[in-house]
C-alpha cells in the first residue's frame, strides 16, 4: 500500500485528498490551520498530523498544494520542516500553481538527500477536484511520473508529461492567463454591447456558438456573472499570481508578450483594489465599477466611473 501525505487542504486540496482517503489507503493530512485538518479526518479515513515533518516521515508520496511554490519551499527546513523526516527514495509531488525558478530550486534541494520531486499543477477547478477528473500537468523525470501515476490517477484524469521540472507551473500560468484574457475581454465586450442596447444574454447566446467563444463565454459568465452569484471556488489573488507569472516567464525568456504583461498588469490592480478573499469572476465587478455599467443589467448603473 503507498502511503501518502497530503500538506494544504484548501479549496482545491481538499476536495484532491479527499480521493486518497479510504480503507484501502494510508493518508496523512497536515494544513496550516488544524481545525481543518480535524474537519476533513472527521469525514474521510486520515491521519491528522501536527507538523509537516509529522505528516511525511513514513510517506512514499508527499502532495503539497499551497497558494504559490515559496510555502513549499518555506515548509522544507527546520526541526519540523519537511526534510527532517522525509525518507530517501520518497518523493514530492507538487499540486501548487507555482513557478518554474522556485520548482527548480526545491526539486535541487530534495534531490541532495535522494528524494525526487515533480511539479504537477492541476486544472479542471473544484468541481473537477470533486468528481475526480482533474488535469495534472507535470514538469520532471518522467520514469518518477510513471511511479507515482497511480496516486495522481485518484484525482486526475488526464495526466500529462510537459518536460522538465518547472513546465508543468510554465504551462499552468500560459493557461490561466489565457483564461485571465478572457474574462477581463468578456467582461470589455458585454459592458460595450449593454451600453449600445444589446443584452448581455443574447449577446452571450451569439457568442457562444461563434469564433469568440471560451470557457468564460460558455459557462463562467452564464453560471457566475448573469445570475450575480460570484461563487467562491478560486481566488482573484490566485489568478492574480498566475497571470505575473506567465508574463515573467516570456520577459525571462525574453519572447514578445505585450498582452501577457497587460493581463497581468490588469489583474494586478484589481487583486489590489478588491483584496484577497474575493473569487477571480469579481475581477467583472471590478470592470463594472470603472465602466459605471453591470453586466446582464442595463438599467443599473454603479455611478461610479474612474
Ligand atoms: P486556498 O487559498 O483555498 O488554500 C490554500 C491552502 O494553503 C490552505 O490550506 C492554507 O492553509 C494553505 N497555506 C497558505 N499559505 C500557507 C503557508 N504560508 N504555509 C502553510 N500553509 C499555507 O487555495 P486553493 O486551494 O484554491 O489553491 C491552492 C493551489 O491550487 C494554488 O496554487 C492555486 O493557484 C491552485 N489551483 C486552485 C484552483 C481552484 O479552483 N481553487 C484550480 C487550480 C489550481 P490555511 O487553511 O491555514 O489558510
Amino acid at each position: 500500500m503507498t502511503r501518502v501525505a497530503f500538506l494544504g487542504l484548501g479549496a482545491i486540496g481538499a476536495p484532491m485528498a479527499r480521493h486518497l482517503a479510504g480503507p484501502d489507503a494510508a493518508l496523512t493530512v497536515w494544513n496550516r490551520t488544524r481545525s481543518k485538518a480535524n474537519a476533513f479526518a472527521e469525514l474521510n479515513a486520515a491521519q491528522v498530523a501536527d507538523t509537516p515533518a509529522d505528516a511525511v516521515k513514513h510517506a512514499d508520496v508527499v502532495i503539497t498544494c499551497f497558494p504559490v511554490s515559496r510555502d513549499v519551499e518555506s515548509l522544507l527546513d527546520g526541526a519540523d520542516g519537511m526534510l527532517a523526516t522525509m525518507r530517501a527514495g520518497s518523493a514530492l509531488v507538487d499540486c501548487t500553481s507555482g513557478d518554474p525558478a522556485t520548482s527548480k530550486r526545491i526539486a535541487a534541494r530534495l534531490a541532495e538527500h535522494d528524494i525526487g520531486f515533480l511539479d504537477a499543477p492541476v486544472s479542471g477547478g473544484v468541481a473537477g477536484a470533486v468528481s475526480g477528473t482533474l488535469t495534472v500537468m507535470v514538469g520532471g523525470d518522467a520514469a518518477l511520473l510513471e511511479r507515482v501515476r497511480p496516486v495522481l490517477e485518484k484525482f486526475g484524469k488526464k495526466i500529462v508529461h510537459c518536460g522538465a521540472i518547472g513546465s508543468g507551473d510554465a504551462l499552468k500560468a500560459v493557461n490561466n492567463a489565457l483564461l485571465a484574457m478572457h474574462i477581463w475581454g468578456t467582461a470589455e465586450g458585454l459592458l460595450a454591447l449593454e451600453k449600445m442596447g444589446v443584452r448581455s444574454e443574447a449577446a452571450l447566446d451569439v457568442i457562444n456558438t461563434s469564433s469568440g467563444r471560451s470557457n468564460a463565454s460558455m459557462n463562467l459568465f452564464p453560471e457566475r456573472v448573469l445570475n450575480r452569484s460570484f461563487p467562491r471556488t478560486f481566488r482573484l489573488a490566485l489568478l492574480d499570481k498566475d497571470a505575473g507569472i506567465a508574463a515573467d516567464l516570456a520577459r525571462e525568456l525574453d519572447m514578445p508578450s505585450e498582452l501577457l504583461q497587460l493581463t497581468s498588469q490588469l489583474f494586478k490592480k484589481a487583486h489590489a483594489t478588491l483584496g484577497e478573499e474575493v473569487d477571480h469572476m469579481e475581477a467583472v465587478k471590478y470592470i463594472e465599477q470603472i465602466s459605471g455599467a453591470v453586466v446582464g443589467q442595463p438599467a443599473i448603473h454603479t455611478g461610479e466611473k474612474e
